[in-house]
Order: structure tokens, then sequence, then C-alpha cells
């Protein structure tokens, strides 16, 4: 399991996609996932920028890790964890060997640069409230999870999202060797 952590707008998802075609893995993106629901409380909190609840977002997880058998098979997992307690969840299962951990990447870039690109994207949720409540949820939940996972001893590279794709792209490659 490779895991992409990135805020708003770094280019998380277009990586994440990138990586996979490149290695023939297949991509687990928790938005995705939820986007993809039809339930109108999920939509809700999803326009609002907020984060889901583990309750209605691990059961969705818990399934795709095992149709693509991710005790047995490698995979990027994109946007999870978000919050200390979904890492604990998630290191749990690492360490009774139901998920195999590789490494996790995060992609930095300043919130002017990601108010530049995200201007260009037009996502449903991307409206100024919505991606003002990402960047505030990054650094208040996200931020203290890559922490977490690192004082667990997982290794996490940083990678500058600020550049082109392709430098990116090329950066991640070279960081996984
Ligand atoms: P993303 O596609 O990763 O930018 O995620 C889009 C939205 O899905 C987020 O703003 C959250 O509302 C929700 N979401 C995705 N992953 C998670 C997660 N791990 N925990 C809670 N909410 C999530």
């Amino acid at each position: 399991m490779i895991i992409i952590f990135g805020n708003v707008g770094s280019g998380k998802g277009t990586q994440a996609k990138l990586l996979a075609e490149r290695l023939n893995y297949p991509t687990i993106s928790t938005g995705q996932l939820l986007r993809s629901s039809s339930d109108p409380k999920i939509k809700a909190v999803l326009d609002s920028g907020k984060l889901v609840s583990n309750e209605i977002l691990c059961p969705l997880l818990e399934k795709e890790l095992k149709r693509i058998r991710a005790d047995k098979n490698e995979f990027i997992l994109d946007g999870f964890p978000r919050r200390v307690n979904q890492a604990k969840w998630l290191v749990d299962k690492i360490r009774r060997g139901e998920l195999k951990f590789s490494v996790a990447l995060c992609l930095n870039l300043t919130e002017e640069t990601a108010l530049e690109r995200l201007k260009l994207r037009g996502r449903h949720d991307d409206t100024p409230i919505g991606i003002r409540q990402r960047f505030a949820e990054y650094e208040t939940s996200v931020v203290p999870t890559i922490e977490y996972l690192q004082s667990q001893g997982f290794k996490v590279i940083e990678i500058d999202g600020s550049r082109s794709v392709e430098e990116v792209s090329a950066s991640i490659k070279k960081a996984l060797g």
C-alpha cells in the first residue's frame, strides 16, 4: 500500500492516478467512493468540505479493501487516513497483517498556489467555503494524522507539489526508487 496525502489542489488525485498507471496498481480514492454515493446526506457533507464520519466511510473502505484483496496486493490509497483515529484503524490492520504498508507520500504546496489551481478545476465541492473548510481540515486533522503515522515508525516522503504534473510525477518516481 502506498498512501498519498496532499492538501486540496495539490494534485493528489492526478498523481495517484499516474502512479497507479505506471505501477499497474489499483487505486482506492475515498473521495471518489463518497462522490459515487447517491445518499443526499453524504452529498451535503462533501459540499460543505467537512470530513465524512468514520461510521459512513470505514464500511465503504473495508468493502473495497476486500474487493481488491488488499491483504495480498499492492494498491494506492488516496484520501485516507485524514483523522488520527482513521490512521489508528489502518495501523491496526497493518499490524494484523491485513494490509502491507510500503510508503506514504505527502504533496506539499502553498495555499496561494492551490487556490490558483482550483480556479481551473471546477469540481462540485470547489466552492469558496468548501475550499476554505478543506484547508482548515487539512491543518487541524490531516497534519496530526501524518505526524501520528511518523511517530509509529511509518515512512512519509515529502514532495514539493507546487511544480508541474510531470515534475511532481518524476520526483515521486525518484523517491520510490
Ligand atoms: P478528495 O477527493 O480526497 O479531495 O475528498 C473529497 C471529500 O471527500 C473530502 O472533502 C471529504 O468530505 C470526503 N473524504 C474523503 N476522504 C475522507 C476521509 N478519509 N475521511 C473523511 N472524509 C473524507
